[in-house]
């Protein structure tokens, strides 16, 4: 039946993500510097930024991977807690990790050890779709470079919308449209012609790569995926672009 088909290739594109992740794992923050030249850094930067999150913030980073958001937010409220009352301690602030990737949490483990980064973090293994986390539980859910490779976005975004506390807040940085004629076929063509081949280069894996580019082109656009955010529940849905929409942060707010 339609509905037969329909599960049996939702479950697919699951597993395809998930050998795509489990693949790339180890070289996975040496190809993001490679193939965004650093970029990909200030994109992560901007998002913190933007959530600018208060000492005591409890945090839900979704398809966080090998922690680069996680890490950035323990930065800025280690700063924020020392600057403001002389605490060394980022009181209360956590951060929970969330990934469908063992290998990517692995990695992000032993970054976390390497950067004495253990406490005020905790990593869970759980699918975006079904979070295994309380509902009303946190102050923000970050979600970056992550929504575009679960299989139901929809239901992704209902359980952000559920995991969060009445007044929490939504972000999504994504890969999206740009929106600059010139600089979107130059992006497109370097996405379809180097990406695969660096993925080839230093990862020693052309076919994930391929993916990643395929999933970047289906991805809605700014505009689509406002709807989307809004359709879960959220309020106040926003949206800026980075670098011309080669990418972008979406916000909204559970009222
Ligand atoms: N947020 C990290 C960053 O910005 O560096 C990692 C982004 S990486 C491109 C995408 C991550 O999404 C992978 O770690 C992958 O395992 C995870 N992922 C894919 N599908 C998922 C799902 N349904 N639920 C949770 N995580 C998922």
């Amino acid at each position: 039946t339609h509905f037969g088909y329909k599960r049996v290739s939702e479950q697919e594109k699951t597993q395809k993500v998930y050998k795509v992740f489990e693949n790339v794992a180890s070289s996975y923050d040496t190809m993001n510097d490679a193939m965004s030249l650093g970029i990909h850094r200030l994109w992560k930067d901007k998002l913190i930024r933007v959530l600018n999150p208060p000492v005591g913030t409890k945090l839900l980073d979704v398809a966080g991977g090998t922690g680069d958001i996680a890490f950035r937010f323990l930065n800025h409220v280690k700063n924020k807690s020392s600057r403001g009352k002389q605490r060394t301690e980022p009181v209360d602030s956590h951060v929970t990790v969330c990934d469908i990737n063992k290998a990517m949490l692995d990695v992000g483990q032993q970054r976390a050890a390497r950067y004495n980064h253990a406490s005020g973090m905790s990593w869970v293994e759980g699918n975006a779709e079904e979070l295994p986390i309380a509902t009303a539980s946190v102050d923000a859910y970050t979600i970056a470079f992550g929504i575009r490779n679960v299989t139901r976005i929809q239901k992704a975004l209902s359980e952000a919308y559920r995991v969060l506390a009445p007044g929490g807040r939504f972000l999504c940085l994504e890969f999206s449209e740009v929106k600059n004629e010139l600089l979107a076929s130059a992006y497109e063509k370097y996405s379809f012609d180097v990406i695969p081949v660096m993925g080839q280069i230093i990862a020693g894996d052309w076919k994930s790569y391929q993916y990643l580019v395929e999933s970047i082109r289906q991805f809605p656009n700014q505009e689509e995926f406002v709807d989307m955010i809004e359709d879960a529940g959220f309020s106040h849905v926003t949206y800026e672009n980075l670098s011309f929409g080669i990418a972008a942060i979406h916000s909204g707010f559970k009222l």
